[in-house]
């Protein structure tokens, strides 16, 4: 991917790919054998093998095969078992909603550049880099549907393609022939995934599919958002300069636009918490007192007593579902006496416990801290 990440950043990927000396290889061989039986896709084994009605799919695999052998020679996969069952855990629900049937597998690179991409033939690479920038399933699940999307239709052959002037017929002949152009194509295949050089239709339609596959395999759909509104946010923080040859990309604003209005075509309603797990709830005791938290911090809380616990009890399930990023300040009021988000009563007085109002402040303290955590995205944006 990094379709999605600043540009220069991508560029640096696709040098060191191009550009890494064979020594590095030499170097991490020993370690790469142990990563490789770690980190290689178990699943691929047990997946359904290629789809016989689909007669371009093995080329697309042997031609992937080949840009995959360059780039194992020269990144070391990392061995981390959790982080490699997450990501087969969520290939696996995205994995029915691609309209072509491809073995998909997906390997885990051990680097600080924040990337993904997608090879022809389904093989998905994801950096250490991006799996620490997002830290839910599923924004990890929303740049993988976009990656997806590239394999399922064909957009790294379409591209190379384009830029040879040649059919994906004809492209399929010399990559697979061995002949003089072989590598030098297959390189710019490669090259093109991992700067994610596609053109912006391509984007766009990867994007669109991408939420759609989101949609279908049961992730919070606002996670495509949240992406966007994160790699604004890192691209903010990129230097000008970096950018320059990839100007012809769509950038991160608009692909949030499209995102957006995308969704509310769909009537589906932006809820941001989810997809960036914040504003979450807990309850706890101690010796004497019961307290309800937002994100860690106490914001009801009274004398431990079974009258405390019913209050926190129903308030805390009333925020789960209406305490939202996207809530105007407005909407968490006071009516009468009790604690409103909305028309949904959170709270009344009880004996014992701190008042409503300082339950209404604490919540705003809450809602602002979690939007600082988050500060690209426009929340009050109807
Ligand atoms: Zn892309």
């Amino acid at each position: 991917m990094r379709p999605f990440l600043s540009r220069g950043l991508c560029l640096l990927l696709a040098v060191a790919f191009l550009a890494q000396p064979v020594y590095a290889a030499a170097k991490n061989a020993a370690k790469k054998t142990e990563a490789r039986m770690a980190a290689a896709p178990s699943p691929a084994a047990a997946r359904d093998a290629a789809d016989r009605s689909d007669p371009d799919l093995e080329k697309e695999r042997e031609i992937g095969r080949r840009a995959l052998a360059q780039i194992e020679e020269r990144w070391p996969l990392t061995s981390d078992p959790a982080a490699t069952a997450r990501l087969n855990m969520i290939l696996d629900r995205l994995e029915p909603h691609m309209e072509r049937r491809i073995p998909y597998e997906v390997r885990l690179v051990s680097t600080d550049v924040q990337n993904a991409f997608c090879l022809p033939g389904g093989y998905i690479f994801f950096t250490t880099g991006i799996m620490d920038l997002l830290k839910t399933d599923s924004e990890l699940a929303a740049v993988m549907a976009h990656e997806m999307v590239h394999a399922d239709r064909k957009h790294g052959l379409k591209m190379a393609a384009q830029s040879n002037k040649t059919t994906l017929a004809a492209l399929a002949v010399v990559l697979l022939s061995g002949g003089a152009l072989a590598p030098v194509i297959l390189a710019q295949v490669a090259q093109v995934a991992i700067t994610n050089a596609y053109s912006i239709e391509l984007e766009a339609e990867a994007d669109s599919r991408g939420l759609d596959a989101l949609i279908a395999s049961g992730y919070p759909p606002t996670a495509m958002v949240t992406l966007m509104e994160k790699f604004m946010d890192e691209e903010l923080k990129q230097p000008i300069r970096e950018y320059g040859i990839y100007m012809n990309h769509p950038d991160s604003r608009k692909r949030l636009q499209m995102a957006l209005e995308k969704l509310h075509d769909l009537g589906i309603p932006v809820r941001r918490k989810h997809s960036l797990g914040l504003l979450r709830t807990g309850f706890r005791e101690t010796k004497r007192r019961a307290e309800l938290t937002v994100d860690g911090a106490v914001v009801w809380s009274g004398k431990r007593a079974p009258e405390t616990r019913t209050a926190l009890e129903r308030a805390r399930a009333v925020l789960d579902e209406d305490l939202q990023m996207e809530l105007a300040p407005y909407d968490v009021h006071l009516v009468g006496g009790s604690l409103y988000i909305g028309n949904h009563l959170v709270g009344e007085p009880v004996k014992g416990m701190d008042s409503v109002e300082v339950f209404r402040q604490n919540l705003l303290k809450a809602l602002d801290a979690a939007r600082r955590k988050h500060p690209t995205a426009k929340y009050f944006q109807p």
